[in-house]
């Protein structure tokens, strides 16, 4: 039987091919996302009984880092889809009625998942204009309409927007729901695409062209069973107890991003002749030294990486799984951003022309540490940890 690593290395050498064409005009990578969905990959977190694939963290994180290895922007749509369906799966079922939930969040929950099985691809739709991804800060509210919800609001990036079949969208309690500025009450829903969503062709970035990451404006009806948990007001605490979704997810796409510029550094530099050097650039030592520091800089980040993905997986939530998480997404993001530079700087030239694969990792792997929480959030989490302080409570800042 293929393994979901041996269909994502397939998948990458392909993607790598087309990367080119969706950077460039900064388009939706549909055939990318066309083979991902008749590859069974968006059922890799779906539980075995609903036609997933009933993987875990560490499978999504071996997965995902090598679809980055062939296109990180794909990669990052698929990341967005596993946060969606890996966090839905990983909901308790004890857990979620203690807390409320009704049988029918579980029916549509299974619906749902037993969709991206088949092909159904999903997003995220957090990020606002004034509040950036703190959950606390949103300003897209949602009250009571008949047995469901009215959600109405404007997100400002949303990788895939108008592509997808659903978006997971964050959104406050409005006032005349009961929220307030000091209990916000915030929530997640899956809202369907179609009518109420709106889609503004906003999105022509540096890096990470090919996510379509458009903004979006709702005004949409959704059942009572759309509420992610069956329970308002779970949004920041979930965040905070259990952030692996929202944060080291992301660690995965950028650590594949950064071997990728080692990959390339190295095919290039293999095949770069210069004037006066037998066996051209990589014969100069100092050429060398980079890409083997960066080659370690990668192996580093790889390993905190899965270390976390294995703490996810066994302790999910625990006080230790969450800082791994965090040092994670640090690494990660970090990494990507300097080897991506050292091994441009290494390359000269040639891996600065608009066109070369290089160029292109360059300006993807810059979007890592900038993706939430960005690195300096997630150090702060860190740091305030280490100082024997409450990282969520402890200092006049919030990640979420
Ligand atoms: C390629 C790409 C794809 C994306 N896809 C999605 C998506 O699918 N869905 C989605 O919802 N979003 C998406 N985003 C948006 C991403 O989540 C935002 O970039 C992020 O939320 C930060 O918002 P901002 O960049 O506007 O930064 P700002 O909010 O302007 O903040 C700038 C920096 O200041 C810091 N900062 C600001 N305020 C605070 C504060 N109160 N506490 C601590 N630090 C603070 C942060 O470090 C931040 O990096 C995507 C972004 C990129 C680059």
């Amino acid at each position: 039987m293929t393994t979901p690593t041996q269909i994502a290395e397939d998948l990458a050498t392909t993607f790598a091919e087309r990367a080119a064409e969706h950077d460039v005009p900064a388009a939706f990578p549909r055939a990318d996302v066309d083979d991902l969905r008749r590859s069974g990959l968006l059922g890799l977190l779906v539980p075995v009984e609903q036609g997933g694939m009933g993987g875990g963290f560490a499978d999504y994180v071996a997965v995902a880092q090598l679809l980055a290895r062939g296109a990180g922007s794909t990669a990052l749509l698929f990341n967005m889809h596993a946060s969606v369906t890996g966090s839905l799966a990983a909901v308790p079922e004890d857990l979620a009625r203690s807390l409320g939930a009704t049988d029918g969040f579980f029916a549509h929950r299974e619906k749902v998942l037993t969709a991206a099985a088949q092909g159904a691809m999903y997003g995220v739709a957090i990020t606002e204009r004034e509040a950036g991804s703190r959950l606390s800060a949103m300003q897209t509210t949602y009250a009571r309409n008949g047995d469901g919800y009215r959600v109405v609001g404007h997100k400002s990036v949303c990788s895939g927007a108008g592509h997808l079949d659903q978006y997971l969208v964050a959104a406050r309690a409005a006032p005349e729901h009961g929220g307030t500025d000091d209990q916000p009450r915030v929530s997640h829903f899956l809202v369907p695409a179609g009518a109420g969503i709106e889609v503004a062709d906003t999105w022509d970035p540096h890096g990470m062209r090919a996510t379509a990451s458009n903004s979006m404006t709702l005004d949409v009806c959704v059942p009572a069973d759309a509420l992610l948990g069956g329970v308002e007001g779970l949004a920041v605490i979930l965040s905070h107890v259990m952030p692996q979704w929202l944060v080291a997810s992301y660690a995965a796409v950028y650590v594949g991003v950064a071997r990728a510029a080692v990959d390339e550094a190295a095919r290039y530099l293999g095949e770069r002749v210069v004037t006066g050097e037998r066996g051209g650039l990589r014969q100069v030592g100092f050429v060398r030294s980079r890409v083997g520091r960066a080659d370690a800089d990668v192996e580093a980040a790889r390993l905190v990486l899965e270390d976390a993905a294995r703490r996810i997986d066994a302790a999910p939530g625990d006080p230790e799984t969450n800082r791994a998480v965090y040092r994670a997404k640090l690494l990660a993001g970090d990494t990507a951003a300097a080897v991506a530079a050292s091994m441009t700087e290494t390359c000269g030239l040639g891996a600065l022309r608009r066109g070369s694969t290089l160029e292109r990792i360059l300006r993807d792997a810059r979007s890592g540490p900038l993706m939430p929480p960005s690195s300096d959030v997630a150090a702060d989490v860190l740091g305030t940890a280490a100082l024997g302080l409450d990282p969520f409570d402890g200092t006049d800042i919030t990640p979420w």
